[in-house]
């Protein structure tokens, strides 16, 4: 049997063929998985809708994670269409491109509290909301972050500080919900290039010193992380929550 026969699995964060959000769709899709997917936005739908259609999605919303109302009603539908929820990918991240470029202590307080928002408080709102559609079934949820919370990555800066909040979320999610057989777990993955990829300032950079110098001597792609998110969200990973696990080619193992 695949590996996730009969799931069903709400994937918040594609913005286009290029999302790690994406390449988790594709590898769910491939274990049998039913999907449903999240846009924020007008503009992304255009690109969302036909890739969510030809994985045989039929519920297709649109998200802002800012706005509780919006966040509400995906949850209300995914209960009425599917009565239940095994799954939810959050691969979600934003901040202001100024706080990505300039250094981290010209931060704003605005820019502060939208990358806090978006990034990591947002993980929060979907599992207060996911958890008791999967009480009864158990369930996984999974972010994605950046090693960026552990160590200093220039440019990376509030992204780091959202992303270390990211984390510690992680932790405490699973304590909550681990009673209710729900599961959360976090990948920290290498660079990609994506969309929100290109709002960081040289990262180009990033990319050449991981290659450089993980120990596989290579960057990651985004179906590498497609794989361990399978891992943490099927029977496979059935032991495993509050963790980050690193798919980086080994870099953050590195001192010097
Ligand atoms: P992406 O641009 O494809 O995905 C980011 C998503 O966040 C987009 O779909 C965007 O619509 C969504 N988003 C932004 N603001 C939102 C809001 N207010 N409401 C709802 N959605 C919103 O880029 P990606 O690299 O696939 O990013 C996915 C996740 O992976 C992010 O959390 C990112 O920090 C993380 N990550 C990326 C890398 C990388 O190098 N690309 C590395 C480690 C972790």
């Amino acid at each position: 049997m695949a590996l996730l026969e009969g799931k069903k699995a709400a994937i918040f964060g594609v913005a286009n063929e290029r999302s790690i959000a994406w390449a988790i769709a594709e590898a769910f899709y491939a274990e049998g998985a039913e999907l449903a997917f999240t846009y924020a936005g007008e503009v992304l739908e255009k690109r969302v809708r036909p890739l969510a259609e030809g994985v045989g999605s039929k519920i297709i919303l649109p998200c802002d994670v800012t706005k509780d109302e919006e966040v509400e009603k995906v949850f209300a539908d995914l209960r009425d269409a599917w009565g239940g929820l095994d799954i939810v990918i959050h691969a979600i991240a934003f901040a202001n491109k100024e706080d990505l470029a300039n250094p981290y202590v010209q931060t704003s307080r605005a820019g502060f509290h939208l990358a806090m928002d978006v990034s990591a408080y947002s993980l929060i709102a979907l599992a207060q909301r996911a958890a008791p559609l999967m009480a009864e079934r158990g369930g996984a949820i999974l972010t994605l972050t950046y090693m960026g919370s552990e160590k200093v990555i220039p440019n990376y800066n509030v992204m780091g500080v959202a992303k270390a909040a990211l984390e510690a979320s992680v932790r405490y999610l699973a304590h909550d919900l681990g009673p209710k057989g729900v599961r959360v777990n976090a990948i920290s993955a290498g660079p990609i290039r994506t969309l929100a990829a290109a709002g960081i300032s040289d990262f180009k950079s990033m990319l050449h010193h991981v290659a450089e110098r993980a120990p596989l001597k290579r960057n990651i792609d985004a179906e590498e992380v497609g794989k361990t998110a399978l891992y943490l969200c099927s029977d496979l990973g059935s032991a495993v929550t509050g963790e980050v696990l690193h798919v980086d080619a080994g870099y953050n193992i590195m001192g010097m």
